[in-house]
């Protein structure tokens, strides 16, 4: 057991923190004053980003990626993470694990695109009436004559206004099991402009300013079967087998956020004076500080752990639902406490701590609420009991 990052992690962590204060930081108020990422700035920064080779770096070396393994590009995850969302999203995307799961000709039309940064994906599975269960969603899709048509709606879907394509999961049926009858899933990619397929505004959203979600229509959308990715019925293998690591990704880019909090309020409070002497001096903030670090620590390590299990192959869901768990809620507490030792200073926009604030928001909502985490975890524990 080593705890010690290698010479050539340090250098992912330099390199990706260098860009990140140099390229991204600068745009950061824009985007959180105006709530909108242009499209002139995206391709402004995007070939910097290619550049420094850090743009789909999550994908392995033979497709044109990085080929980190996953302790490692966590900790890529992490110093992106540590700026505006939209901003690090876009402008260094990190296209989805899925796609690797396609023929070499989906691969041709999607994936090497999105790694040559031609092309941005989206993931569609959320309905208004299925959130946390999947299962329960109502979107179809009907063979009819070799194709497949698509009816119904999905909501909260990251950046699908600027997606090339939607990897989209419908219902194909349904199946008997001991527990009664259980939805069979098929996903599709769906280029924007097919007939029949509509993307709308979705809301707006508290966290992640700049960084939309929209509203995918889809009235009687007729796809060939070529479209479809993985196998018929088989969407949720298929994201079982290729997404697994995205509740890490989230931890990782939660704690960037948490650590560049921790750094203002360690530097503030060294700095403040009341009462004739640093704020840092008074145990009610120093003990604050001392918890934050506490935490941030423990979370680091859950995510480490977690990420090196991914690579042995020992990972478990529950591993990584505690990761994502401890991350963001690690999150939430730092960027409350940071805003206190600021006092009213850390909720003027001067300072990236209230939109830190209002970010973590969200981070205990997607890619499985905290409630399906401890859920996940409480059923690990339990199962084996027979309880
Ligand atoms: C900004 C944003 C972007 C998103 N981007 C995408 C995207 O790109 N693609 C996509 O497909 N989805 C996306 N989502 C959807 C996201 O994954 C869902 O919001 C999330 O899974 C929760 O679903 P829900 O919002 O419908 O809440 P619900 O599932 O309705 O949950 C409501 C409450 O009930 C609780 N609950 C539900 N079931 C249980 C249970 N079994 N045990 C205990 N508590 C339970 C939840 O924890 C929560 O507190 C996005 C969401 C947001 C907010």
């Amino acid at each position: 057991m080593q705890f010690a990052m290698t010479e050539e992690q340090q250098m992912i962590v330099d390199t990706t923190r260098a860009f990140v204060e140099k390229e991204l930081y600068p745009h950061e108020a824009l985007v959180e004053r105006t709530g909108h990422l242009p499209m002139e700035l995206i391709r402004e920064i995007q070939p910097k980003a290619i550049e420094a080779g850090l743009y789909a770096a999550n994908m392995p070396e033979d497709v044109g990626g990085a080929g980190l393994d996953t302790l490692s590009w966590l900790l890529y995850e992490k110093e992106l993470g540590r700026a505006n969302y939209a901003l690090h999203w876009t402008c260094v995307a990190r296209p989805s694990n899925i796609l690797l799961a396609g023929t070499e000709e989906q691969r041709e039309q999607y994936l090497y695109p999105c790694i040559r940064g031609e092309k941005w994906d989206c993931l569609a599975m959320t309905e208004p009436g299925a959130g946390s269960d999947l299962r329960g969603m109502t979107a179809s899709a009907k063979e009819d004559g070799g194709d497949f048509v698509l009816n119904g709606t999905k909501h909260f879907i990251s950046h699908a206004d600027i997606a090339d394509f939607s990897i989209v999961f419908m219902a194909t049926g349904e199946e008997e099991t001991p527990r009664g009858k259980k939805k069979l899933i098929t996903a599709f990619f769906v280029d924007k402009g097919t007939p029949g397929f509509s993307v709308r505004d979705g809301y707006r959203n508290v966290s992640h300013r700049g960084y939309t979600n929209a509203v995918l229509e889809f009235d009687n959308c007729r796809l060939p079967k070529s479209a479809v990715l993985g196998e018929v019925h088989k969407g949720f293998n298929v994201a079982n087998d290729w997404l697994g690591a995205t509740r890490l990704q989230v931890a990782a880019t939660s704690l960037g956020r948490a650590e560049r909090a921790f750094e203002h309020a360690l530097a503030y409070s060294a700095e403040r004076k009341q009462f004739g002497q640093q704020i840092s001096k008074f145990q009610g903030v120093s003990f604050k500080l001392a918890d934050m670090a506490l935490e941030i620590k423990a979370a680091n390590l859950l995510m480490q752990e977690a990420g090196w299990k991914f690579d042995q192959g020992t990972v478990t869901e529950a591993d990584m639902s505690m990761a994502k768990l401890k991350a963001t809620e690690v999150l939430a507490m730092v960027a409350d406490e940071a805003i206190q030792i600021h006092g009213g200073m850390g909720l003027m926009d001067e300072l990236p701590l209230e939109r830190i604030w209002r970010d973590a928001r969200v981070e205990r909502i997607w890619e499985g609420t905290s409630e399906i985490q401890r859920h996940i975890i409480s059923r690990d524990l339990l199962r084996p009991l027979g309880g």
